[in-house]
């Protein structure tokens, strides 16, 4: 049983995650506290108010964890707490709390990485087997990676300006809609007409997985002035045909990293699995279920919950790594960034 801490941009996550007999994961809470609302009226996160709301929110939740899945501190095996990547601010409230907890606890400490946390996901839920093909697709990071083993990683590909989640808030902004952006879009395009506007397909095809979106982000910005004012019907169009230029290229990128798969991994994928924030999007959910299916994969999607930040996927990452005997002493530094692939070029904006 591990307790498992999330601070690491915009929510704060609490939960403690146990293992059946059969090594399935059994979440036995899970609390989560979003701070969109302190961050919308500036229209992205503001760091020093995300550190100060996890200051203020995180020791309730950790209580509210402990209490919901009916146990005390003393009865855990391990704190587990994402070190990064992330803002630091908020990274450090976590990692600081964990520390202070697994001293007095007198637990081991396992400072996990949160990219490595939604990889990880896929095996708590539906307990797929190693290497398996990911698609990282958040608010900050875009990634295609093969996972051969925990702590273990070899990324395919990158993107070389804006992540597909940061294009979701960009897009959603220049049309008025809401911060965080991608559910508005998605609501949106639900409605329009994809094939409306003539969007840029970026990278289709290129040899190496890599995304590049801020060619159509540019795209979408020269439309939408072309049209101001616009129409309730210009929009959804334009949510539309951006998110389906999306979908085009998250399945052709994936493809082309399934292409690859075998040469960094030794052997065939045993699952496509997608994960983060944006792998909410039912779109991007249906070209990818294509996919696999044509690759005769299965796609695993994490429900919505979990896609989202949240304690329990630091928590089962804490129990896998704890299984191996991965934990790490009371010195551990909070990292802002921290690659997966220790291997991988550094992507050209930092964001990987
Ligand atoms: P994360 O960085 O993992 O916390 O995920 C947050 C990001 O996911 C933000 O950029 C959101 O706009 C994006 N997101 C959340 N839901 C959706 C959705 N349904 N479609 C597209 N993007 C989404
Ligand atoms: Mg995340």
């Amino acid at each position: 049983m591990v307790l498992g801490i999330e601070t690491t941009c915009d929510e704060t996550g609490a939960s403690v995650v146990t293992q059946d007999e059969e090594g399935r994961g059994r979440i036995l809470s899970n609390e989560v506290l979003s701070q969109i609302a302190q961050h919308a009226a500036y229209g992205g996160v503001v760091p020093e108010i995300a550190a100060r709301a996890h200051v203020e929110s995180l020791d309730l939740l950790v209580a509210r964890a402990l209490d919901r899945a009916g146990c005390k501190l003393k009865d855990i095996d391990a704190v587990a707490v994402a070190a990064g990547p992330g803002l630091i601010g908020g990274v450090m409230v976590g990692l600081t709390a964990a520390k202070a907890l697994a001293l007095v606890a007198g637990k081991p400490l396992i400072a996990v990485n949160h990219l490595e946390a939604h990889a990880l996901t896929a095996r708590m839920t539906d307990r797929i087997a190693f290497p398996f093909l990911l698609l990282l697709v958040s608010g900050g990071h875009t990634q295609l990676l093969a996972v051969r083993g925990v702590g273990d990683y070899v990324r395919l590909g990158t993107t070389i300006d804006d992540a597909i989640g940061e294009a979701f808030d960009k897009t959603a902004k220049m049309l008025g809609l809401p911060y965080p952006g991608g559910p508005h879009v998605e609501k949106e395009a639900a409605q329009g007409d994809p094939a409306r506007f003539d969007l840029p397909r970026p990278m289709l095809a290129r040899q190496k997985p890599d995304f590049s979106l801020s060619g159509l982000k540019t795209a979408i910005r020269i439309e939408a002035e072309k049209l101001v004012p616009l129409s309730h019907t210009d929009v959804s169009d334009l949510c539309a045909g951006f998110q389906a230029a999306i979908v085009d290229v998250v399945v052709d990128r994936t493809r082309t990293a399934l292409r690859g798969f075998r040469a960094a991994a030794g052997q065939a994928p045993t699952a496509l699995v997608v994960a983060g924030g944006v792998a909410a999007n039912e779109g991007i959910r249906r070209g990818l279920r294509r996919l696999a299916a044509e690759a005769g994969l299965k796609l695993v999607a994490p429900p919505h919950e979990l896609c989202a930040d949240n304690g329990a996927m630091i928590a089962w990452a804490g129990l896998e790594r704890l299984s191996l005997g991965m934990i790490d002493d009371l010195t551990v530094a909070a990292r802002p960034r921290w690659p997966l692939d220790r291997l991988a070029e550094p992507s050209p904006t930092g964001k990987a």
